[in-house]
């Protein structure tokens, strides 16, 4: 079966053979060896330096590792501004709400760019922001939001950057020192093409340090992860198969070339989707130029209904992806990422052509 849904994904051999290896203890030392080297492997992913960075491993899904951010970093005292264009931006919104926090939401029709004139003017029109947390690649349209401008915005007016980039880090150009990043959420099981289990969280180690956030979460309080982990512990029991999943695949990762290579991999496996999809009038939600290379959404053609694309498509090995809310029923998404290629790709559209 090939996933084309926006994770999990399909394994390579390779990582799925590294869940077999033997059972380990989280409070030894080769345990620890192999937090390590994961720690150090995330980093290395955007060329970070450790003194100024740190990894922070949590077993959940992503959403665990975004929850786990604003839960630590979103301060008591000032207020953050939630930028959504989409399901997983709301759902930034959602999250602080659940903390008790009163976030100044920018909200957004779900296929549109961030409207930074807006952004602007609710910063002038606000006193005592802080932060402002976004969406990298808001995966309920495929669009990668631009945050380069939005970075430039925040360090005109001192403010940081919580970043959802489950569904682009390792796959998507995330600048860690042009922007005023404090810290970023992502996944294992995405563009690092490991399997579900391991989430983690990209903090400044400064923004930790001087976050005056209260604790307001024992199993999601990222200083208690990043302080354990520093000193060869961990708070609490995490997920050794997972861990040997992702070690696996960071190493597939870098020798594949790291995360221009995947972005370039991703770019022509997208490309050709949306060409071969073109020849039989499937038009893309967005333009390419919009889109990230890992998701992209589609139409739905013309009287198809996306349980009957869905299910035909199944049965013929592939695992398509719906739309969300109101967009159920007008588009279907496909995701890129996984161990898959440019042959699973003319397959698919093959089984398309049939089916259309
Ligand atoms: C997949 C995804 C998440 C996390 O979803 P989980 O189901 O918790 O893994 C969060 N944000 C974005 C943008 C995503 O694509």
């Amino acid at each position: 079966m090939i996933l084309l849904n926006p994770g999990p994904v399909n394994l390579s051999e390779r990582v799925r053979a590294a869940l077999l290896r033997p059972d380990i203890c989280h409070r030894e030392p080769e345990f620890f060896t192999l937090q390590n080297e994961i720690r150090r492997g995330l980093l290395q992913v955007y060329d970070l330096d450790g003194d100024a960075w740190a990894s922070v491993l949590l077993t959940g899904s992503g959403t665990a590792a975004v929850e786990a951010m604003i839960a630590t970093l979103a301060p008591s005292d000032s207020t953050l501004m939630v930028i959504e264009n989409g399901v997983y931006g709301e759902r930034l919104t959602a999250i602080a709400r659940a903390y008790g926090l009163a976030p100044l939401a920018v909200t957004h029709e779900w296929s549109r760019p961030i409207d930074l004139a807006a952004v602007e003017s609710k910063i002038a029109s606000n006193d005592g922001l802080s932060h402002i947390a976004v969406v990298h690649h808001e995966t309920t349209t495929g669009r990668l939001n631009q945050l380069d401008r939005l970075a430039g915005l925040c360090k005109a007016h001192g403010l940081e950057l919580l970043i959802d980039a489950v569904s682009s880090f390792g796959a998507e150009a995330i600048d860690f020192e042009a922007w005023p990043v404090a810290a970023c959420a992502a996944t294992a099981n995405k563009c690092l093409h490991s399997i579900p289990g391991t989430a983690f969280v990209i903090v400044r180690r400064q923004a930790l340090r001087d976050t005056k956030a209260s604790r307001r979460s024992v199993y999601l309080d990222l200083r208690a992860y990043c302080e354990a982990q520093d000193e060869d512990g961990t708070p609490f029991t995490q997920s050794i198969q997972s861990y040997y999943a992702l070690g696996e695949a960071l190493d597939e990762f870098f020798e594949q070339g790291g995360w221009r290579q995947r972005h370039a991999h991703y770019h022509a496996l997208a490309e050709q989707v949306r060409e071969g999809l073109f020849e039989f009038g499937v038009a893309p939600l967005l333009p390419a130029e919009a889109s990230s290379v890992v998701l992209r959404a589609y139409h739905l053609p013309a009287e198809m209904d996306y349980a009957g694309l869905h299910d035909q498509l199944k049965a013929r090995g592939f695992v398509i992806y719906a739309g969300q809310g109101a967009l159920s029923r007008r588009i279907f998404r496909i995701s890129t990422m996984g161990d898959i290629g440019a042959a699973d790709m003319h397959r698919f559209l093959a089984a398309m052509g049939q089916i259309l």
